[in-house]
């Protein structure tokens, strides 16, 4: 084979250059890796391809001792150089420069026949890109530092585990965490001796999973750590890898990391949620419980005062047996009242589902201002405007009465608390149409709401009567808004210099 078809099918790039720098062979390779043609490359001065900045670089001088002082040639070899494309690019490549030594036949100038031969020498030029493999290198080196940084940011122990010898290959941090020796590799034995017995089995089952070849072999696992030297105890996260050889587990790779403040952290998270849910449920119970109070403290008032009227009536002889039985089957009336309302309230309370029905809200407001004459102690004047054509709104009758008695209660005990001689109300029932509700408006003539008052008013508990539990306007809105509506206290200053306070509430139509 010639050289010359060597020279085109090696799989290395190749240029011969001649004694004045100029190249005068390519390879495809060569030409291919500088995108030159053949045409374009033959007689390119080497300096348009390697300039002498690069050349001079080149192994000591190696290519200029060769060209310019061929007693001194010598082969040289992968050494970096920069090569320049036709357009300019720039290639870092391995440049392998030796020595290629023809001889040539003499043509003799008078006769025409070939005499001793001559021999000429070359420069063969073996370019190799090194780019590929150097970026890789550097990445390695790169992705190295970052492993070496994140293990040492992490406080990452490494171990190695050979599961068919049980040998093992630990790092400084797995020696320093088990408390042994960094200089000595940890045997497998010691390393188990440090895992706390009780955390040993939970361990095992996560390895013994991660063995079972049609796994991945991955592990992720937490044990406490009893450190040989000190006798401390850390709570570690392990996660490895377990490499099979032939459907057998053979080798186990993986990182262990100290994680024992998390896990304070985490204890100490748990133990302030079960604190806050105990409180939130205490918090429940109370507001159940002063609801409950709420709702029978009316009623049972009323019982105590109608029985003491009987008690005192029989005690001096006065009234007669249809007065007694008024007064009893008043008794009577109030203690059903509060129990019907006890039980809608727990079953409201238990966000059990609410009866309702499509209602006459003139007639309940009606209804329900009468009721409140019996249920509130005092004499009081109340002003109702009602909305003709109202169609029948959709709500719970027990709770929207409840709502209407709670706000009139609250407007009258408001006005009897101030210097206000003149005790009315006015209770207006609404249609807004657009939105499809109907509202009602419970104004009084009172001492009106501070504005700190007005902040806190809906809050549970909040109250500023002595005798006051603080849960009727947020039971009230919780039962309007569980009905589809809502409640709230009007902000504008009342018309009537200042005073007086205005709470509505809506409920949607039935249709
Ligand atoms: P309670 O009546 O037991 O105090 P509420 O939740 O019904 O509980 O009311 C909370 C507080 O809101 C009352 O203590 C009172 O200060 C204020 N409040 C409610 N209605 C009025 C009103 N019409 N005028 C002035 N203040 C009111």
């Amino acid at each position: 084979m010639s050289f010359m078809s060597l020279f085109d099918v090696t799989a290395d790039a190749m240029l011969v250059v001649d004694d004045f720098d100029y190249i005068i062979q390519a390879n495809p390779v060569a030409r291919q890796m500088l995108g030159y043609s053949v045409n374009q490359i033959m007689g390119l001065a080497i300096e348009a391809v390697i300039p002498t900045r690069s050349r001079m670089q080149h192994s000591n001088n190696a290519y200029v001792a060769y060209t310019k002082r061929p007693e001194q040639r010598a082969n040289a070899n992968a050494d970096s150089v920069i090569a320049l494309t036709i357009t300019g690019q720039e290639l870092v490549i391995n440049m392998d420069l030796s020595i290629l030594t023809i001889s040539l036949p003499l043509v003799n100038s008078k006769s025409g026949s070939l005499s001793h031969s001559h021999q000429k020498s070359f420069a063969l030029l073996t370019l190799h890109t090194v780019d590929r493999r150097r970026r890789a290198e550097e990445a390695l080196l790169i992705s190295e530092d970052r492993f070496r940084l994140a293990k040492s940011a992490a406080g990452l122990g490494v171990f190695d585990f050979s599961i068919t010898s049980k040998t093992m290959h630990c790092d400084e941090r797995m020696c320093e965490l088990w408390g042994l020796p960094n200089n000595q590799d940890m045997t497998y034995a010691q390393y188990l001796a440090g895992i706390h017995p009780e955390d040993r089995p939970s361990r095992e089952t996560a390895l013994n999973l991660a063995s079972n070849p049609n796994n991945k072999g991955e592990y992720q696992t937490e044990y406490r750590l009893i450190n040989s030297a000190n006798h401390t105890v850390h709570w570690i996260l392990s996660i490895g890898k377990i490499f099979f050889v032939d459907g057998v587990a053979s080798r186990c790779i993986g990182v262990v990391q100290d994680i024992t403040e998390r896990k304070l952290l985490e204890k100490n998270l748990q133990r302030q949620r079960i604190e806050m849910e105990s409180l939130a449920l205490e918090q429940v119970a109370a507001q159940t419980a002063s609801a409950i109070a709420h709702e029978i403290n009316q009623p049972l008032a009323a019982i105590s005062a109608y029985s003491e009227v009987a008690l005192r009536n029989i005690a001096i002889g006065k009234g007669n047996i249809s007065q007694l039985t008024t007064t009893l089957e008043r008794c009577v009336t109030q203690s059903q009242r509060a129990g019907k309302s006890l039980h809608e309230l727990l079953a409201f309370l238990q966000k059990g589902e609410i009866v309702t029905e499509a209602i006459n809200l003139n007639t309940l407001v009606k209804q329900a201002v009468n009721s409140s004459k019996n249920e509130v102690t005092g004499e009081f004047k109340c002003a109702l405007y009602l909305e003709p054509n109202l169609p029948p709104v959709l709500g719970n009758k027990m709770q929207v009465q409840k709502v209407v008695i709670n706000l009139v209660r609250n407007a009258v005990e408001a006005m009897r608390g101030s210097d206000t001689s003149d005790l009315s109300i006015s209770v207006k029932v609404n249609k807004m149409e657009t939105l499809k509700m109907a509202q009602v408006t419970v104004q009084d003539s009172g001492p009106g709401l501070k504005h700190e008052t007005k902040k806190r008013i809906f809050d549970p508990f909040f109250t500023t009567k002595s005798s006051g539990i603080g849960m009727g306007l947020a039971v009230s809105r919780a039962l309007i808004e569980a009905n589809g509506g809502q409640l709230w206290l009007d902000q504008e200053p009342s018309a009537h210099n200042n005073v007086g306070a205005k709470f509505h509430f809506t409920l949607p139509f039935a249709s």
